[in-house]
This record gives C-alpha cells, sequence and structure tokens, in this order.
C-alpha cells in the first residue's frame, strides 16, 4: 500500500483527509498539463477547409498527407473537436503543401 497523502493510495480506495486532496491536486496538474499539450482546433479547421476548398483533394488524401487518421480529420473539419493535440496542429500545418504556389 502507498502511503496516505498520495494519489495513488487514494486510487487504491482510500478516502481519507490527506488522500482526497493529494488526489485532487493530482487531477487538477494533469488537467493543466493536458491543456498545455492541446490547441483550439479552429483555426486548424479552417486551414482544413481551405486546403479541400481550394485544392479539392479529397478529405481521406488531406489525412493521408498530415499522415493522420481520417476519422480524425473528418471530425476535425466537421467542428466535432473543440481542441486537438499539438502534433496534430503541427501534421496539419504539413497538409499546406498541397496548396497551389508552395514550395
Ligand atoms: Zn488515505
Amino acid at each position: 500500500m502507498s502511503p496516505h497523502g498520495t494519489t495513488s493510495r487514494y486510487t487504491q480506495g482510500c478516502r481519507c483527509d490527506l488522500c482526497r486532496p493529494a488526489h485532487a491536486k493530482y487531477v487538477r496538474e494533469w488537467k493543466r498539463g493536458r491543456s498545455m499539450l492541446t490547441v483550439e482546433a479552429g483555426p486548424y479547421r479552417a486551414i482544413l477547409l481551405s486546403i479541400a476548398r481550394q485544392t479539392r483533394v479529397p478529405m481521406s488524401e488531406i489525412a493521408a498527407t498530415c499522415g493522420l487518421p481520417a476519422g480524425t480529420v473528418r471530425e476535425l473539419m466537421n467542428g466535432k473537436r473543440r481542441r486537438i493535440w499539438m502534433r496534430t496542429a503541427v501534421r496539419i500545418g504539413d497538409a499546406t503543401k498541397l496548396l497551389p504556389g508552395s514550395p
């Protein structure tokens, strides 16, 4: 058993006055860390829509160019995703090479 006042003891079922705040703090920090690893999806949705409109490249091909699952790109373009992982955002940036006039 982990000592009291740790999130691992909490996950082992303890809800004492030491473990509850420890776990709450852990969750809070985890959420903050996660929000730093994600970005607003809006601008990337705009990039994808603009590529699709300008190039008429099918969504599946845009996804392949980015190296992303087609489902992810579809959800993003449908506006179903509010935030995306930073690494997904970087890959969407790669898709701009489909645009005419890019090097
Ligand atoms: Zn405890």
